[in-house]
């Protein structure tokens, strides 16, 4: 279940050696405290207490418990019943925390989540259900009382040899819910761990099942990965274990395809190159990286890539398309695909640089730049190499001096054409603004009124 975020979590510090209560927030603590003055179990599981384990910031907090949905809600007045899954979200100090009634799966039919849920009765049963061991692990100390956490699988241990291993049999558990596969890598570069060798080699075996699962499933994992420090990590675990294949056809092929960069490497080490060197705050970017160059085996001949970026863009639209990506973000990613192979020279004019500005406008140019240092730096280059701070420096100043850009920057509209110079609504407008546009991007002092009114005269006459 992903929780909403913790404001408040920020302020835990990493201390994996101290006494686990001391980690855990108030608010989670009051919850809890709630729960066992009214004679219910009640732990906080999942991947916070994964989390603070490991000394990191967890960005949600789970807890479980035996109480039913109903008696959460008369528990705490306020409450939201989130899904049939038996979870109920409650908010402390502006933040939700999710509880979520201990639960059994069971009929998996179709190598997706169970298609229904009964609630259990003990902590055991409800960790058993979760995916490694690491995530099966359950903490609900109660003042005084010692330790307080719940182990069955040994998660305690894996946790100290940084592995991920399946909670029981990991071809059965595949086999219920193919997505616990990706969780498996996505988990792998997100916390620098490594997959046990039978839990991997499942994986390899019965990568294919990955095909039954939603794009947003698939996509909501991705994402994650992608936000690790090193995407590498798990992207190569795909690539190695045919998950990749699954999810697209045209990155897994770009295994083998000869790269005229780093020697030894081909373009799949390219691509997960570019995508480490992608910064991580910027989703966009990273997921641009990911499939800047996906355009490159279909076109491969003779050792070029002609028209990678076009048909590129095309592929990488279709693929984020069938995993539900926002339109907005699977536009974005095409544009910045589409356009990542300009080549800029100091030689460029200012019209030159301002034509680049209008054709991909801010903030999609930063993004252009920054997934373009990401490639330079993928194939082994400067970030900077092909002039990139320079063409920054000069796209900020265009920016800064407003120079017109488009037909929004010019001080005449369609309007002034129809009322200052009698003309009729129809493309020929637009055609006009779009020329006016091309000669101030040259000139930027003739956008003036009087000068675009006379040009623009001109032009109609032209056209007459
Ligand atoms: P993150 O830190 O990114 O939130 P997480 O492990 O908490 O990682 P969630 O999707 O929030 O991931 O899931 C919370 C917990 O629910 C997991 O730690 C795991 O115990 C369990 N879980 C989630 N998805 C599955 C699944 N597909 N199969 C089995 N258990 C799962
Ligand atoms: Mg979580």
């Amino acid at each position: 279940m992903a929780g909403l975020p913790v404001p408040g979590s920020q302020l835990i510090t990493s201390e994996p050696d101290g006494p686990i209560a001391a980690r855990i927030p108030r608010q989670v603590q009051a919850i809890l405290e709630t729960l066992w003055a009214d004679g219910k179990s009640a732990y906080v599981v999942g991947g916070s207490l994964r989390d603070i384990l490991l000394g990191r910031t967890p960005h949600d907090w789970d807890l479980a418990t035996d109480a039913r949905p109903e008696a959460l809600q008369t528990l705490f007045p306020g409450a939201i019943y989130q899904n049939t899954f038996g979870t109920v979200a409650v908010q402390r100090d502006g933040a939700w925390y999710e509880i979520t009634t201990f639960r059994r799966d069971h009929d998996y039919a179709d190598f997706r989540r169970p298609h229904r849920v009964e609630f259990g009765a003990t902590i055991e049963e409800d960790l058993a259900r979760r995916d490694f061991s690491v995530n099966a692990l359950a903490w609900g100390a109660r003042p005084g009382e010692a330790e307080g956490l719940v182990d069955p699988f040994g998660g305690r241990a894996d946790l100290d040899r940084r592995r991920l291993i399946a909670v029981g049999v990991a071809a059965d558990r595949f086999g219920e819910d193919a997505l616990r596969m990706i969780r498996a890598v996505r988990l792998a570069a997100q916390l620098e761990f490594t997959i046990a060798a039978g839990t991997l080699a499942a994986i390899s075996r019965q990568a294919e099942l990955v095909r039954h699962l939603s794009g947003e499933r698939i996509a909501r994992e991705l994402e994650k990965l992608l936000a690790a420090d090193r995407p590498s990590i798990g992207l190569r675990l795909m690539e190695a274990t045919g998950l990749l294949r699954e999810i697209s056809t045209e990155l897994a092929d770009q295994r083998g395809v000869a790269q005229a960069k780093l020697v030894g490497e081909d373009l799949w080490d390219h691509t997960v190159r570019t995508v480490d060197a992608a910064a991580r705050d910027s989703p966009v970017v990273r997921l641009a990286a990911l499939v800047h160059d996906i355009g490159k085996p279909a076109t491969a001949a003779d050792g070029h890539f002609i028209g990678h970026d076009v048909v590129g863009a095309d592929l990488a639209e279709a693929l984020l398309g069938r995993l539900h990506f926002p339109r907005v973000a699977i536009e974005r990613v095409g544009l910045l695909v589409r356009n990542h192979m300009f080549s800029y020279e100091p030689g460029w004019s200012d019209t030159a640089v301002r034509r680049m500005i209008g054709r991909i406008s801010e903030p999609a140019l930063a993004e252009l730049l920054d997934l373009r240092a990401a490639d330079n730096l993928g194939s082994g280059l400067p970030a900077d190499a092909g002039g990139l701070d320079d063409l920054r420096v000069r796209i900020a100043g265009q920016i800064q001096a407003r120079a017109v850009l488009d037909r929004s920057g010019l001080v005449i509209d369609g309007d002034d054409l129809i009322t200052e110079l009698g003309a009729t609504q129809g493309p020929i407008l637009g055609s006009i603004l779009d020329r006016l546009v091309e000669i101030v991007l040259d000139e930027p002092a003739r956008n003036d009124r009087p000068t675009l009114l006379l040009l623009a005269q001109a032009m109609l006459a032209e056209d007459r």
